[in-house]
């Protein structure tokens, strides 16, 4: 980042009054006081939520506070959820100027961080050695899918390498709204945890390795059924790498219409199930996508949408952004415990989401507490619901 990028940051930074609006903020619909989930689940020191993050933030940028691993840790605890953002009276983006402090203070060693973004770079993915094993999943369903052509699903490894059944499911959901996609062969990691944890310059290169794969594959409109990865490759690829994406759209805004226009025949359960949804941040306080996959559980017969409160642009974090389950996985699992709490509120059987990296927490979350809320990938929700089924 350039001196001049610098100095804008700080006058950012600068702009917090310090009001504690993003501690307390009270909202009677809310159910608590305050917007951030850290805060709401850790011990309540300043450097919980964004105001003592910020002056964390200003002290190490001024040379006030030693650069060291220990002095920075409030910058990564926190899920960059964007909850504070969206109350802050301040004009400016706490949330997404952390993001940049994480970036222009990337030299304060942090293990976990490195290392993720290391094993992207070395292996495409930040779980395992063998990323080609992340089509196994393809030789499951029944049905060929093709490597190249128009459509491509970008499924994301989280769906292609730990939650296989999201991506089957997706799979079989746009087959059954008569859709022909490809799936890449050697699929890489959009690098959205990378640009989150600061490793900006590494996400680039990851980027430019994304770019080429999609060129290849001949896509003109690339599905994702992860909200990170819609971010990551609709939005930040254009804004820091000044790339030129095909189409990105979430399987939720794709296949609205489809249900809307018949093209997608569901049937109902055996039984009344009551279904709320979690907005992903990166889905919805990101990008504002709030009502299709609303919309497509109420096409759902049998099926009752319930609303936990807050919801939409107020809806809590899962605790898994930002790095915040590689931090502190702890503190990650407790925060999707408590929004399980929430489902569990409204009575819902069931909590489902479109991001299959808030689901794998949330799944934990409600294990931590043995929740008889069943969380589900929407594309699971959907895929259970299929005629042919
Ligand atoms: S980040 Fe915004 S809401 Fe939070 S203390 Fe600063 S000015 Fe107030
Ligand atoms: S971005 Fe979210 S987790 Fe981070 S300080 Fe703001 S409300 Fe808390």
């Amino acid at each position: 980042m350039t001196g001049a990028r610098i100095d804008e940051l700080m006058e950012n930074l600068a702009q917090c009054r310090r009001c504690g609006m993003c501690r307390n903020a009270v909202y009677e619909d809310r159910g608590f006081d305050g917007v951030c989930p850290v805060w709401k689940n850790s011990s309540g020191f300043e450097t919980s939520f964004m105001r003592g993050r910020i002056q964390v933030a200003i002290a190490l940028l001024e040379g006030r506070l030693m650069k060291t691993a220990e002095n920075a840790e409030a910058l990564y605890t926190c899920t960059l959820c964007g909850n504070c953002t969206a109350i802050c009276a301040a004009e400016f983006d706490p949330a997404k100027c952390l993001e940049s402090v994480r970036d222009v203070l990337n030299e304060i060693p942090n293990e976990s961080r490195d290392a993720i973004a290391d094993k992207i770079l070395r292996y495409n993915n930040p779980y395992t050695e063998t990323n080609k094993t992340r089509r196994d999943w393809v030789a499951e369903i029944g049905f060929d899918i093709p490597s190249t052509g128009d459509v491509l699903y970008f499924a994301g490894c989280t769906a292609g390498l730990k939650l296989t059944e999201t991506a089957k499911s997706a799979a079989r959901v746009l087959r059954a709204a008569g859709y022909d996609f490809a799936v890449l062969e050697d699929e890489p990691c959009c690098g959205s945890v990378m640009i989150r944890t600061g490793r900006i310059d590494s996400a680039r290169e990851n980027a430019e390795r994304v770019m080429q794969s999609i060129k290849e594959s001949g896509a003109k409109t690339v599905i994702v059924a992860c909200a990170g990865c819609l971010k990551t490759l609709r939005e930040d690829y254009s804004e820091y790498f000044g790339l030129d994406m095909p189409k990105v759209v979430h399987v939720v805004e794709f296949l609205e219409s489809a249900i809307k226009g018949g093209k997608l025949i569901l049937r109902g359960g055996d039984r009344q199930r009551r279904v709320t949804w979690h907005d992903p941040c990166h889905l919805g306080r990101a990008l504002g996508v709030y009502e299709e996959p609303r919309e497509i559980i109420k096409a759902i017969p049998s099926v009752e949408l319930v609303e936990m409160t807050p919801n939409r642009e107020a809806a809590m974090c899962c605790g898994a952004g930002g790095g915040l389950r590689s931090f502190d996985v702890s503190l990650a699992r407790r925060i999707a415990a408590d929004r399980v709490k929430t489902a569990e509120g409204v009575r819902a059987d069931i909590l489902a989401t479109a991001c299959p990296f808030c689901v794998r927490n949330l799944k934990e979350g409600a294990e931590s507490i043995s929740s008889r809320v069943r969380v589900l990938d929407i594309m699971e929700l959907l895929s259970e619901q299929l005629e042919e089924n």
